[in-house]
């Protein structure tokens, strides 16, 4: 490596994002000092475990902590760790890349904002080290990886361009020194470099963190005289100590009665880098034969990145209190992924390894209890506090619902937590046992429809005979429902039934027989007509059939009881699944003007043109209703128009 400076040019998105810290108006700058001592943190868990398997990764006499040191004439403020450290190669990609994905979305929403840079949206980001440029208008970063004798310096103005050089450090470990920028009330920057700023700080927002966060504090007394009395006319005598700011005490073993909300709230923020408050916090400590306790949140906002690939697991391991990993997967399925927290176990190894975890019976269990305080604290949120379990529902309901095909063995408990549309409550969700509380006498069948959007499924024409009888109908429109359907056949005994698809028979009762004798007598007479229709469309439908759906439309498609969806078919194609071509039934409305006219013809003519023309409308217009793609748009409007010149 070449000792001489070299100057590099930031990522894109990260100076954008830096311009934007730059410029904040942020009000809460003194976050900054949270996030530097975050990622100290951090760098100090890493090289604890990493000290696990090497030992040398930790030489004897190694105390790991972290520094601070202030200067207030060179007007500096400088955060040092024993941690990790970085490589030459780790700084330019963690420092001045931003690797992350949904850093385009996170840039485009906050261009899309008057306000610019507000804490929650920044809090689904979690910008962490840049926010120093909050405050300081240059920063330095000297880092020297464990197992390397080089260190390496890294420096920026933040303004497009950094530099790297070679550099000393005596130990392993990692210094950032910021070049504050003058203290301004109006800007929101304090003197960083007061004693009395830094202690409230790290009281305020990492009182938690485990390792020793020190800074050498001055003290003064007053001068004494023999007889240790105060002089009147002497000077102040000023000593040094080394003091340690915070308690480290390990937030999940307090008892939660002395431990104040504010400092859960501060604990979440380190932990899971948002910059939120938490929506709900889950606590429980589990004793017997296997001993552990957890510490979780829910957020209030889900992260940018929750359907991406590289989303992480926010639950951190601990073995008696000994850190181990984040991002530990094995303690949560995956449609619990927005959950941050800590675990920490009394029984597992120390040395406990990732390849290991997967078939830990330990884990296991850990993991099932974990899951089950879980789902019984959404239940009794849901129960006891709708309004906020909509507010969580909204933005992490869609991952909950993969729960419901992933986790069979808590199937019934997910089903209980859905949350779903409905024509029976316009404005709120409907749970499935609100919907079926409601469901009038003789309906025993629960309702859905899948399809887009909540219009489209609203108004598509198989809904009509339900909403005439006052059967409510379920509006699925996540692609997921499709998907959780699949795997889902009733809910307390009662049918899930899609009104797309089967049979329907919405006739009361005692209507029942009259309705059967009158449906029979319609069907022989439109029964040669359909036959007709059938064979033109043969192409594209099995069967033509009088339908006991549709009031006021004409027509629409129906599937077999246990076809796919045609969302399910395009969804299945578009992950280039095969899938095979089911052809559906064209269900036609005997009330219908239309179709009195066409049998007319029919019985007129057998072989009149205009059938083929009227079979070609009524399979266009059954398939535009439920918001299909027709065969061949550009014929159909001809057709559309020609008929209509005929009818005027
Ligand atoms: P985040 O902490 O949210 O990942 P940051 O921008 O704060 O984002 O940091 C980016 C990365 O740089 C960190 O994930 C870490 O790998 C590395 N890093 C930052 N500070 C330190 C440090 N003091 N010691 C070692 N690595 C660090």
């Amino acid at each position: 490596m070449s000792d001489s400076i070299e100057t590099f040019d930031f990522q894109t998105e990260a100076r954008q994002l830096l311009d934007l810290m730059i410029h904040s108006v942020y009000s809460n700058k003194e976050i900054f000092l949270r996030e530097l001592i975050s990622n100290s943190s951090d760098a100090l868990d890493k090289r604890r475990f990493l000290a696990v398997t090497d030992p040398e990764a930790i030489p004897a006499g190694t105390e790991l902590q972290i520094f601070i040191e202030a200067d207030a004439e060179a007007r500096t403020l400088s955060v040092s760790d024993n941690g990790i450290g970085m490589s030459r190669e780790e700084v330019t990609d963690l420092i001045g890349t931003i690797a992350r994905s949904g850093t385009r979305q996170f840039l485009d929403a906050l261009q899309a904002r008057e306000d610019a840079l507000t804490p929650d949206l920044i809090g689904q980001f979690g910008v962490g080290f840049y926010s120093c440029f909050m405050v300081a208008d240059k920063v330095t970063l000297v880092t020297r990886r464990v197992g390397e004798e080089q260190a390496v310096k890294w420096e920026s103005a933040g303004e497009g361009t950094y530099t790297l050089q070679q550099a000393e450090r005596p130990e392993a470990g990692t210094t950032v020194t910021l070049h504050l920028k003058p203290a301004d009330t109006e800007e929101h920057i304090e003197d960083y470099t007061s004693e009395w700023v830094i202690k409230r700080l790290v009281k305020k927002y990492s009182d938690f963190v485990a390792y020793p966060i020190r800074m050498n504090c001055e003290h003064r007394s007053p001068e004494l005289d023999d007889e240790g009395k105060p002089k009147p006319d002497g000077e102040d005598v000023v000593t040094v100590e080394l003091e340690t700011l915070n308690s480290m005490k390990a937030i999940w073993l307090r008892d939660p009665s002395e431990v104040e909300e504010d400092e859960y709230k501060e604990f979440y923020k380190h932990i899971s880098h948002d910059w939120g408050e938490p929506l709900e916090r889950i606590q429980a400590k589990i004793e017997g034969t296997l001993e552990y306790r957890m510490l979780l949140f829910i957020p209030t906002k889900a992260p940018f990145d929750l359907f991406s690939r590289d989303n992480i697991h926010g639950i951190h391991l601990y073995v008696r209190r000994v850190f181990i990993m984040d991002d530990c997967k094995v303690l949560l399925p995956e449609y619990l992924r927005f959950m941050r927290g800590v675990v920490d176990s009394e029984d597992l190894s120390l040395n406990i390894s990732r390849e290991m975890l997967q078939q830990d019976r330990q884990i296991q269990r850990i993991r099932k209890g974990v899951v089950n305080k879980v789902l019984d604290t959404l239940a009794k949120m849901r129960d006891e506090r709708r309004e906020q379990y909509t507010t969580f529902w909204r933005e992490f309901g869609r991952v909950l619902k993969e729960g419901v095909f992933q986790d069979r063995d808590n199937q019934a408990a997910l089903l209980d937590l859905l949350l779903l549309e409905s024509t029976g409550s316009p404005d709120a969700l409907t749970s499935l046992k609100e919907y079926a509380d409601r469901m009038p006498e003789g309906q025993d069948v629960i309702y859905y429809m899948t399809g887009e959007s909540r219009a489209m499924v609203e108004h598509s024409p198989h809904l009509e005979a339900f909403g005439d009888r006052g059967h409510e109908v379920l509006l699925l429109t996540d692609p997921v429902d499709e998907v959780w359907l699949q795997s889902v056949f009733e809910y307390g005994g009662k049918p899930l039934k899609s009104v797309g698809k089967g049979a329907v028979d919405l006739a009361p009762e005692e209507d029942k027989e009259a309705a059967e004798e009158e449906r029979k007598e319609v069907e022989e007479k439109f029964a040669s007509l359909f036959e007709c229709l059938q064979h033109k469309l043969d192409d594209h439908v099995k069967e033509v059939r009088l339908s006991n759906r549709l009031t006021s439309s004409l027509a629409c498609l129906v599937g077999e009881e246990h076809d796919m969806s045609p969302q399910l078919v395009q969804m299945m194609r578009a992950m280039n699944q095969d899938v095979p071509v089911t052809k559906r039934i064209l269900e036609l409305n005997p009330t219908h003007p239309v179709l009195a006219r066409l049998h007319e013809i029919f019985e007129a003519d057998h072989d009149d043109d205009a059938l083929d023309q009227y079979a070609q409308l009524l399979y266009g217009l059954a398939v535009l209703a439920e918001g299909g793609q027709l065969p061949d748009p550009g014929a159909f409007s001809k057709l559309v128009a020609d008929l209509s010149t005929k009818a005027i």
